[in-house]
């Protein structure tokens, strides 16, 4: 317990600042661009969705939840699955155990709309999100000898409402290439890159007591 209290005088102090929302990144339909992975801290929860409450994680045993999609000692596996819960259309109304990943990312700017990287080389730091789709793709280029964290990738968008992404290597990564470049590059990751706590939070929080 803090002696804090939910009211005073409080001055300009940063303490109050209002926390930022952490926007993952939303593809449009056929959008494609060139990205780049310089950590490989990949965030990964099984959680459900919650009316009014959003994502939560799922409390049930994680290998048969990953294998049969649910698990009834977890409440909201059950809830998914009791028939008296659903929406007017019959649909659940607690969303069925789902595994979900992000990380951070580098997305180039590139030439136009090609996928080129500009010169002198610029990125930004972006958050994915993705399905075990898109993870098992991951896995199976470093299966196959890909070095995920020193390649470029391209990324496109296949589907917007589900955002079904689609990787591509594309060989050698250009932000390594230089050194400068990669100095540069690597001191803005480090600067923006989310730690990997803060990316689960993405992924949902713990059933409350209440619930
Ligand atoms: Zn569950």
């Amino acid at each position: 317990m803090t002696n804090k209290k939910t009211y005073g005088v409080i001055g300009i102090s940063n303490e109050y600042r209002s926390k930022k929302r952490i926007e993952t990144y939303k593809f449009e339909r056929d959008e494609a661009i060139r990205v780049a992975f310089p950590s490989l801290d990949i965030a990964s929860a099984i959680s459900h969705w919650v009316p009014g409450l959003g994502y939560v994680y799922c409390m049930g045993d994680p290998d048969l939840v990953d294998e049969t999609r649910h698990d009834s000692s977890c409440p909201m596996c059950a809830a998914n699955l009791d028939s008296s819960l659903v929406d007017a259309d019959g649909k659940p109304l607690v969303g069925k155990a789902t595994r979900r990943f992000v990380m951070n990312f580098l997305k180039y700017f590139t030439r136009g709309s090609s996928i080129e990287p500009a010169k002198p080389v610029s990125v930004s730091s972006e958050v994915l999100r993705f399905t075990s789709r898109f993870y098992n793709r991951l896995l199976d280029m470093a299966e196959k000898g890909v070095d995920l964290q020193r390649t470029d990738f391209r990324i496109r968008c296949e589907e917007e409402k589900f955002q079904v992404l689609v990787l591509d290597d594309y060989g050698p990564a250009v932000w390594l290439q230089d050194s400068s470049i990669r100095e540069r590059i690597l001191e803005q990751f480090k600067e923006d890159a989310y730690p990997p706590d803060v990316l689960l939070s993405i992924l949902g929080r713990e059933l409350s007591e209440r619930f």
